[in-house]
């Protein structure tokens, strides 16, 4: 049986005080014991949101792979590790286009973030062009290949995989659950042909895109969306319940 896991992404959304009252009004009632609740922050609510949640994980939404060094504004895996930080999500599509995310640098960061017994939450999807032009699984597989290069298998159960088009990112356009499923069910078998079909089974794979609380049920109940990586919706203590507690 593999985990449920839906989290919220708030991306550069959440002032201390905010993050505060977020999970006052939710962390009680993300209790749901079938699926594990997650918030990604921004760096500076961190170690508030660590202090305030008790049921609600919280993820950093990026990280530095390198130890410590000359490398101005960048935040290390040590520096989350000590404030309590268990979640990373890497290579969101809004890092890779704007702020030069490569599949190299995902895979350093998913292999530091392993190596320091954090799980990293691993992004992936295509652009409206690439969706088009017919190739979404291969640029999808083609992404995961990279991120996993050099990964075991034994640490590749331990990390989650986001499936999250780009175009459906806050756009309201969500993909329809079979089109979701069906990439989802490709990123698996690809990791079945990289490991191999028991490893592949054991791997959470979330979607994103415009996750509403009126379209998670439907997504979750595909055989391979085992949850999902939320943006808008999370910031809303209501929908941020309904989504967690969907089932
Ligand atoms: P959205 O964002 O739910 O607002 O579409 C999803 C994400 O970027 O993780």
């Amino acid at each position: 049986m593999r985990n449920k896991v839906i989290f919220g992404n708030w991306k550069m959304n959440g002032t201390n005080a905010a993050v505060k009252e977020f999970l006052k009004a939710v962390d009680q009632s993300a209790n749901n014991s079938e699926v594990i609740a997650g918030l990604g922050l921004p760096f500076t609510a961190l170690s508030t949101g660590i202090t305030n949640a008790k049921n609600v994980k919280i993820a950093a939404q990026n990280v530095h792979f390198e130890k410590n060094g000359a490398f101005t504004g960048e935040i290390s895996i040590e520096m989350l590790q000590e404030i309590g930080v268990e979640y990373v999500i890497i290579g969101h599509s809004e890092r890779r286009e704007m702020f030069n995310e490569t599949d190299a640098t995902v895979n350093a960061k998913a292999k530091a973030i392993l190596q320091a017994n954090m799980i990293p939450l691993v992004c992936c999807g295509e652009t409206l062009a690439t969706k088009e032009a017919g190739k979404t699984i291969e640029w999808v597989n083609g992404q995961i290949k990279a991120a996993y290069e050099g990964i075991t298998a034994t640490d590749a159960i331990k990390t989650i995989i986001a499936y999250e088009p780009i175009w459906a990112i806050g756009t309201g356009k969500t993909a329809t659950s079979q089109d979701a499923e069906e990439v989802c069910k490709a990123i698996r078998q690809n990791l079945a042909t990289i490991y191999n079909q028991q490893t592949a089974d054991q791997i959470t794979i979330q979607y994103g895109g415009s996750v509403k609380p009126d379209n998670i049920k439907e997504l979750m109940s595909m055989p391979n969306i085992d949850g999902a990586l939320v943006g808008g919706a999370s910031l809303l203590a209501n929908d941020y319940l309904a989504l967690v507690n969907y089932n």
